[in-house]
């Protein structure tokens, strides 16, 4: 069998990778392992504007605008719902956050998302005694539905492998690339930390942030709103809610942490006025970067072999948009941008 690449992973990455290459008029084959990875764990909350600090993300606003669009053609290509546009409200601890509010707000970077407005109508199943702001023009993407669907599509074109890429069995040399039967011009390797196993990119400055969530049942609970404090509760629908997520740089296993688990239902405490049940307890691993860049690019040595990583914590923001620099580097030799090359760390192989 020949196609013109073969992608290792299928989380977020993969998905705008596989998309990309697909709307090109590329033939692929896609190898997922299926252990959930981020992009399974993940809230899919897109926002661009970073509430703890009242910055905006790297490129926020140009990423937003591009990942809005690539999911909605998605959705119209699938006949399915993915976008759910909701505000986020931002819960003000005291009346310094409330002035840092006020002032963020008014700044031309901001006032497009920040609505100026302090709200102190709160609604009786969330505590905040110092009221809230809006975030608008963000909302949340059903990755898990995402992926499920994109996977069928797959399927259904034998494109779709689900098992572990074996590093070893790879043959490759200027011509092409060779793996098990099937001969491609182009591997892209999209498989968030698991990366760190990878020979090809060995030395990859991937640090991995952990991250713990759980998952709740609350009857009453607000879900007309992704409600923020020092975690966010994210509506799933029929009372269910994403509730996370934790950092920590250190642990570097996919399994939740007592620590990461107790700090969670201490700050839900905080914030929500009704009964709740702890439907599930999970964690994962964010692919984050000390520089916080994505990281993408062409193996120095080998030119056929590629790599998109680094999302970090904004992977619904950043695939899409990296996925298309990615593609048009292999395919039509356009320089990648400085900040997300991997050439700009040295010794990566
Ligand atoms: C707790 C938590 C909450 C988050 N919340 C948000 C959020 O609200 N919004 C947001 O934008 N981002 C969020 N993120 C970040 C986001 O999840 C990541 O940026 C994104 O999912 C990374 O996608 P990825 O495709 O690079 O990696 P992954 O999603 O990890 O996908 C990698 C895939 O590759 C497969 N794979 C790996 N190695 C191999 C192999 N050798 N062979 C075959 N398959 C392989 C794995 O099975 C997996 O399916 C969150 C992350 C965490 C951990």
């Amino acid at each position: 069998m020949k196609v013109d690449a073969i992608v290792v992973g299928m989380g977020l990455a993969g998905l705008a990778m596989v998309d990309h290459l697909q709307k090109r008029g590329k033939s692929v084959m896609v190898f997922d392992s299926r252990q959930k990875g981020a992009s399974h764990r993940a809230a899919g909350v897109y926002n661009p504007t970073i509430l703890k600090r009242y910055t905006m993300a790297w490129e926020g606003p140009a990423l937003l605008k591009y990942a809005v669009s690539f999911y909605r053609k998605l959705e119209l290509e699938l006949e399915q719902k993915f976008l759910h546009p909701l505000s986020i409200a931002r819960i003000f601890s005291s009346v310094a956050e409330q002035n840092m509010w006020t002032t963020a707000a008014d700044k031309k970077q901001f006032s497009y998302f920040l609505n100026p407005s302090l709200h102190h109508t709160v609604p009786p199943s969330i505590k905040a005694p110092f009221g809230f702001g809006l975030v608008h023009h963000v909302g949340r993407l059903n990755i898990p539905k995402l992926l499920e669907s994109y996977q069928e599509k797959l399927i259904s074109s034998n494109s779709w492998r689900q098992e572990p890429f074996q590093y070893n069995r790879l043959v490759h040399n200027k011509q092409q690339l060779l793996y098990d039967g099937i001969t491609a011009q182009h591997l892209i390797f999209c498989e968030g930390v698991s990366a760190w196993n990878n020979p090809f990119f060995k030395d990859l400055p991937l640090r991995g942030s952990h991250g713990d969530i759980i998952r709740i049942y609350a009857e009453g609970l607000d879900s007309s709103r992704i409600w923020k404090s020092g975690l966010f509760i994210v509506p799933q629908g029929e009372n269910l809610f994403w509730v996370g997520a934790s950092f920590n740089n250190h642990c570097k296993q996919n399994i939740p942490t007592d620590k990461g688990q107790e700090w969670l239902v201490q700050q839900l405490e905080r914030v929500i006025n009704v009964p709740y049940e702890i439907q599930s307890s999970e964690a994962c691993i964010r692919p984050t970067i000390g520089d916080r860049r994505p990281l993408l690019g062409t193996h120095p040595e080998y030119n056929r072999i590629h790599l998109l990583n680094g999302l970090g914590s904004r992977g619904v923001l950043t695939a899409p948009q990296m996925a298309a620099y990615l593609c048009r580097a292999i395919y039509d030799e356009l320089p990648l941008p400085e900040a997300v090359n991997l050439e700009r760390f040295s010794s990566l192989c």
